[in-house]
């Protein structure tokens, strides 16, 4: 029932409870209308990375679909630590969730009770060098990114993932490590889960963050790049400018700076090749990383 996934112990409604233990009931508001939000964070040799930006961010989602979370960022943050400690994670893959519970199961979650758990896993980074050195190959999705007056787009919600989530398998049945979304115009938004950025005669391009999540990470690199002195436009993006693009790299928590070498689709390939730009933002995030 808990598949290949086990931690030891989750932090729920404030308590610690084994894993195998932390259940919810079948009439979940969250399960049938998707009102739940979450955040996937890491840990660094014991340490959260960029917790506060994180769980900032749980709370901004969750205000997006109206529901309050009853816990400050800052008792969100302790709880982690606690969980941490408690089982010495390292390299620990973080997710908190908060959902509206089974109190009321009508459209609307006006009155419900919200619910929040922290669950965490060892999960070190261990993609092969490959990747690194030659980037993964992509095709485009089929499916598109919402108008942001359609859905909320800047909201972490769930409600909001089958986009990404069937994006991703049919680019994976495909053979493909990820799927490149166009957003609802045509232009390039980003990967299922992670931000893009386009290297073009040594300047950082990355689409502006209107119908989708503008990542820790993505404003992270973002950062390096302008502390680099590498030139960066954060500006519309289409099909058309991978052309002239030399390199392709994504960014996003549970993936980290992963460099691109193709990308397949409307009747085209284009391919890349990880150069010094992508060298030097994945290098300077991995500095980071082990010093912070
Ligand atoms: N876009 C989507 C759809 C995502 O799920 C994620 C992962 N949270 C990202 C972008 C990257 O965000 P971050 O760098 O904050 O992990």
């Amino acid at each position: 029932m808990f598949s290949e996934l086990s931690g030891s112990n989750l932090w729920f409604n404030g308590k610690i409870i084994p894993w195998q233990e932390a259940n919810i009931h079948i009439m979940t508001h969250a399960l049938h209308y998707a009102s739940s939000v979450y955040e996937g964070l890491r840990s660094y040799h014991g340490k959260i990375f960029k917790a506060t930006e994180h769980y900032q961010r749980l709370h901004k989602s969750a205000a997006y679909l109206d529901f309050q979370i009853p816990y400050t960022s800052e008792e969100l943050i302790e709880a982690t630590q606690q969980l941490i400690i408690r089982d010495k994670y390292q390299y620990g893959y973080i997710r908190a969730i908060a959902w509206c519970g089974s109190k009321v199961m009508t459209v609307s979650h006006n009155g419900a009770d919200v619910n929040v758990a922290i669950g965490i896993w060892e999960r070190p980074l261990t993609y092969p060098s490959q990747y690194y050195s030659d980037g993964i190959c992509m095709n485009i999705a089929q499916w598109r990114r919402p108008d942001p007056n359609t859905a909320p787009v800047h909201s972490k919600t769930a409600g909001l993932y089958p986009i990404s989530s069937i994006s991703k398998k049919e680019a994976e049945k495909q053979g493909f490590k990820d799927a490149l979304m166009l957003d609802y115009q045509g232009n390039i938004a980003e990967a299922t889960s992670s931000n893009i950025f386009l290297v073009i005669n040594g300047q950082l391009y990355t689409p502006v963050p209107k119908c989708f999540l503008n990542g820790i990470t993505r404003c992270t690199c973002l950062q390096i790049a302008k502390d680099a002195g590498i030139p960066t436009q954060e500006i519309t993006l289409t099909l058309e400018d991978l052309n002239k693009a030399q390199e392709v790299f994504l960014t996003g928590t549970a993936i980290e700076i992963l460099p691109v070498g193709s990308i397949v689709g409307h009747n085209k390939t284009w391919s890349f090749k990880p150069g010094l730009v992508t060298h030097t933002i994945r290098s300077n995030f991995q500095n980071m990383i082990n010093n912070f």
